[in-house]
């Protein structure tokens, strides 16, 4: 009697215990079934250190993120129907991360290489920019040729780098713009060469600065979301979300808020006492 009931509840147990299972591995699936409707956010990886592209504010549209890169983020991810989130890292680390799978696409500002079209795949590109000089305001460098024997100093990882270095430049690499920019206003160096909007950004937070361009040294670029090689699915979505902002004139209003916008950036120099 004491046994049958004994292999009764084991019996009964077992079955739950099965059940159980059966509703995990069911709920399990849905999530890891890699079908991406069943994700409810979307992962872009930035380095919230270029202005007007991304930025670091009090009140962002991505939680304390704010810029150009960030609402377009944001449209993206209601257009896909999911919540767009940020993580912020430094921009050397941005395509490993793509590559780990710590976020499903980068936005940040980033241009379009040959380099980076190797590993990687980009969208459509949503913006033109070019490298520019940034000097003092008495300085007597007028082209890319006059930063020869000058002290310059670019952004670690940015295209301005490559191009410094494809000239045969010495050159000093900081991790932020903000960090080149004070340089070049204590001076202690004679220039720095960073993409035309965000110098825009720095020539007007800082006095006695002007920016100097040379359009027969530096080429067009052009920016893009880049995402993991063969993430076809998730490129199209983004191109449709892209192509329509273009269309609707979505970015060229935000490239006009956020470059005419007085930005009050955490990070503008004040961290870096
Ligand atoms: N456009 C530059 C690049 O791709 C800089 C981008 C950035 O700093 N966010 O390297």
């Amino acid at each position: 009697m004491k046994k049958n009931m004994m292999k009764k509840l084991l019996a009964l147990a077992l079955a739950g215990a099965m059940m159980l299972s059966v509703v995990a591995c069911g709920s399990k699936e849905d999530t890891a079934s890699g079908d991406s409707t069943a994700k409810e956010t979307i992962t872009f990886g930035t380095n919230a250190e270029f202005p007007p592209f991304e930025f670091v504010t009090s009140q962002g549209t991505i939680g304390e993120f704010d810029g150009i890169d960030m609402a377009i983020a944001k449209q993206i991810g209601e257009d896909m129907g999911k919540e767009a989130k940020i993580n912020n890292m430094e921009f050397d680390s941005l395509l490993l991360a793509l590559d780990n799978g710590q976020v499903d696409a980068v936005i940040a500002g980033m241009t379009v290489t040959d380099e980076r079209k190797e590993a990687y795949d980009f969208s459509t590109p949503y913006y033109t920019a070019t490298q520019v000089m940034i000097v003092k305001e008495d300085s007597d460098i007028k082209t890319a040729a006059d930063m020869k024997d000058k002290k310059i100093v670019v952004i670690q990882g940015y295209t301005g780098e490559t191009c410094v270095k494809d000239m045969g430049y010495d050159y000093e690499a900081f991790k932020k713009g903000t960090e080149a920019v004070l340089e070049l206003v204590n001076g202690k160096c004679d220039v720095v060469v960073i993409d035309s909007a965000t110098a825009e950004k720095f020539v007007g937070d800082n006095e006695g600065l002007k920016i100097v361009e040379d359009s027969s040294a530096f080429e067009a670029e052009e920016y893009a979301i880049a995402v993991k090689k063969g993430n076809t699915e998730l490129l199209n979505q983004i191109n449709s979300s892209i192509q329509k902002m273009l269309d609707n004139g979505t970015v060229s209003e935000l490239s006009a808020k956020y470059l005419d916008m007085d930005i009050e950036e955490d990070a503008s120099g004040s961290d870096a006492e």
